[in-house]
This record gives C-alpha cells, structure tokens and sequence, in this order.
C-alpha cells in the first residue's frame, strides 16, 4: 500500500457524496477519488418520479452539491467512467478507460438498477424506467405528449409517476400484480387508502392483475393483462423493483447475498472495503437483523457510519429508518419497519386524509407510517430511537398526546 494513495469511492450517487462529505468532515486530509458512471455530479433521485415530470425542476437543481463543493473539498472526480475490476491483494482497481488507481481505503456505493420487465414483447417495446437522471428526462419528455399511460407495477415509484399524469391530465391504468397497493411496504389499511386516492383521481387501478405481453413499438402499445383484457396505451412505465449493483464486488471475492454484505460499522468482508446506501445487504443496530433498504436515509446515514469506520471510529449504524412518497396531495411519511407485524392500529380517519397507521410486534411499536401528519412522523421516529414505549390501545386513542410521551 503506498502512503499516498488515495481513499477511493466507486459510486457517485447521494451515499458516495455523503461519504466524501464526512471523511472530509471527520478530518481526512489525504486524496479523495470520486468515481462515478453516469455522466452527472451526484443528484437527488426522489423527485425523478415526482415534481421533476412536471417540468417544475430543473435538472441543476437535482444535484447534492454543486461543482465548487467537489474543488473546495478536493475531491477528484472522475465522472463518467466506471470501475470495472478491485485487486485486493494489490489494493488497486481498474477504471473502463483502463486507468489504474491505487487505493488506501475503498468505498463502494454502488447502488442499484432497475429490474427490467420480462413479458413477451417487452423488450421491443418503448418500457420507460425510473432510476436515473436520463430515465426521467426520457419520460419527461414522453410525457408530454403521451395521452393513455399503463404504470405496471403499483409500489411507490410506479404510483407517484401515475399521480404525476393525472396532474398533467393523462389517462392511466395501473396494474399491479400483488393485492394490494405497495404490499411490501405498508399494511392493507394503507394500501386500501391509496387505492381509493388514485381511484379518486380517474385512475383505473387493477389488482391481482398480471402482465401476459406486450404488443406494438413506437409508443402505440397494446398491453394485454391476465384477465383477459387489452390496454391501448402510447406510453408504458414499469416500475417493478431494482437489483442491487454488487457484481464488482463479487468479483473482488466480498461477501453478497442481496447485495453486498456489511456489519454495523458498514464493514464488507475484507476490512479495508466498506459500502453503503442501496447496494448493501447489512445489519441495522436498530433494527437488530440484517436488512437491504432503498431510501435517502440509508444511504445518508450508513455513508456516515462507512466514513467514520475508514477513519478508524466506531460509529455503529442504528439509525431508525425513515422513508416518505408524496402522491397528490397526500404525503406518506413511514418511520421505522412496520412489516412483518401482529397488529396494525389505526389512529384518525382517513376519509380526512390525515391518519397514521401504528405496527406492533410481540406489543412493541415497530413502525409508523403517517399520512399528512408530519409532527406525528416526527414524534414516531423519536419514540421508536428512544425506545419509549407505547401501547396499542394508547396508540389507537385520539385523546392521548403522542407528542408528549415522545418528549419524555
Ligand atoms: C425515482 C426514484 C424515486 C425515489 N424516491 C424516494 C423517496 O421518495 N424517498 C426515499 O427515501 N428514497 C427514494 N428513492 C431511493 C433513493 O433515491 C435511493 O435510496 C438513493 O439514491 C440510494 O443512494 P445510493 O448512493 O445508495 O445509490 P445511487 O443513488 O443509485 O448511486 C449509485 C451510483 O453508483 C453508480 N455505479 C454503479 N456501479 C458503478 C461502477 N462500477 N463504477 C462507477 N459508478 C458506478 C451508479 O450508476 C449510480 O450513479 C427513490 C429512487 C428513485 C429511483
């Protein structure tokens, strides 16, 4: 290892700006590489599938930071280009332009991509994704002209480009292929919730309903579903999950099991490799079991972690997951993981779109998910870090003052 080599991170998305945020924030002093494959400084994925569709955002205004930050904080940036092979033993990796960087420490923040629709016909056809700065672009640009949209797939980034085209005044379907809306994420209460919302909105909402194929190119579409019926569609997006980006890192000899595997100091196998944000597969303190999770805190938080541990500090991960979507007017804001669960207490109505949903498991609280009620979210996330205990029944009941117990 040689003294000057840099520590590199591989991964120019909001866990690697973190992390070259807090490694120079925490002291470090040596070089900073930054390598990243899309041609653009590190940007907010969220609003990809919300404001950004409507051309209400720039795409300047998505970045994490601007370009001064990177010449103020010297970090060398290499954008554009990806890291195709780490040697460990050699403690170098090879970049696709065929550089040869040596490395002190490492840093993988790799993320992950989409998971692409695998019915006959998809692959001919126009299937719009979200994930990347030039996916929202291309359905920006779609969009405009489009007048019917099938969103196949009803999680959170399918229903927010659905509430996003009823904004612009386009026809939708969305066909999900589970029984209920983001069924993964959120108890059926939920979900009922924001199927009535989007049927609200003139959206045509199809559950239990699969894709059999696609026919036709060129934006006019025919999208035949499982029940036996035709979508005459110009514009289709699939929003069906992504697979974490960990190739590299197996080939280096890591540890991956849905992602990269890493301890609560964000540790990958080989010590001198940390990772974090969607591509890892690790241990939450929190949460006390290993998890994978896609969301601007993860990323955020266990970049920080990741920083602290290359610089010798113990920071141990065990920050309580937070997540939001907004679709219409309608913010869910989910604090903690509510799923699996034994019971799910509703407190406030939601025909007045102001309601959370409390989980409970073994009689603790394990997650909160809030519709318009920031304050409650806030309070959630304090009594589920602090540990503060909370029953059902108080949970359930209007009269008592969640925000007082959170403050202790
Ligand atoms: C449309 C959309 C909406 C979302 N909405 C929300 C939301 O409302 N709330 C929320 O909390 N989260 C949301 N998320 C999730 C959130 O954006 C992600 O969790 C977050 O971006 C993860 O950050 P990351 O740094 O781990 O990965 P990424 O931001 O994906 O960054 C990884 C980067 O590494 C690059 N890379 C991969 N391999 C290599 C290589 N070998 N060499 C060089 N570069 C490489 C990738 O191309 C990518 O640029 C949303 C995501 C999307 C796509």
């Amino acid at each position: 290892m040689s003294e000057s080599a840099p520590i590199v991170v591989v991964g120019a998305g909001q866990a690697g700006q973190q992390l070259c945020d807090s490694l120079r924030r925490g002291g470090y002093e040596g070089r900073l590489v930054l390598v990243g494959d899309e041609p653009v400084l590190p940007y907010q994925r969220p609003p990809l599938s919300k404001k950004f569709l409507t051309g209400a955002l720039e795409a300047e205004r998505l970045l994490l930071r601007p370009e001064s930050f990177y010449e103020k904080a010297n970090v060398e940036l290499r954008i554009a280009r990806r890291v195709t092979a780490i040697d460990r033993a050699a403690r170098t990796l090879t970049l696709n332009d065929g550089e040869v960087l040596a490395w002190s420490g490492l840093a993988l923040t790799t993320g992950t991509r989409i998971r692409p629709l695998s019915v006959p016909g998809a692959a001919e056809a126009d299937v719009h994704y979200v994930r990347s700065l030039a996916d929202g672009e291309a359905l920006k640009a779609r969009l405009a002209t489009a007048e019917r949209l099938a969103v196949i797939g009803g999680g959170f980034i399918g229903l927010e480009v659905a509430a996003i085209a009823r904004e612009l005044g386009k026809q939708v379907v969305v066909i999900e292929a589970a029984e209920r809306l983001m069924a993964r994420a959120v108890a059926p209460r939920v979900s009922a919730f924001y199927a009535e919302l989007h049927r609200a909105h003139g959206v045509e909402v199809l559950l239990g309903t699969g894709i059999e194929a696609i026919r036709g190119a060129d934006g006019r579409h025919v999208v035949l579903t499982t029940d036996g019926r035709e979508h005459a569609v110009d514009l289709i997006v699939a929003g069906i999950g992504v697979v974490p980006n960990s190739e590299l890192a197996e080939a280096a000899g890591l540890a991956c099991h849905n992602g990269i595997v890493v301890d609560v100091h964000a540790r990958t196998s080989d010590p001198a490799i940390v990772a974090a944000g969607d591509c890892t597969w690790h241990m939450n303190g929190f949460l006390e079991r290993d998890i994978r999770l896609e969301s601007v805190q993860n990323a955020v938080d266990q970049a920080k972690t990741a920083a602290a541990s290359l610089l010798g500090r113990d920071e141990p991960y065990r920050q309580v997951p937070w997540f939001w979507s907004d679709q219409y007017d309608v913010k869910l804001q989910i604090a903690g993981i509510g799923m699996p669960h034994d019971e799910a207490v509703l407190r406030g109505d939601p025909a007045s779109r102001q309601f959370s949903v409390y989980y409970f498991r073994a009689g603790a609280l394990v997650g909160v998910d809030s519709m318009n009620r920031p304050a409650e979210h806030m309070a959630a996330r304090k009594l589920l870090g602090q540990g503060i205990a909370l029953s059902p029944a108080q949970a359930a009941d209007p009269a008592v003052d969640l925000m007082q117990i959170a403050r202790g």
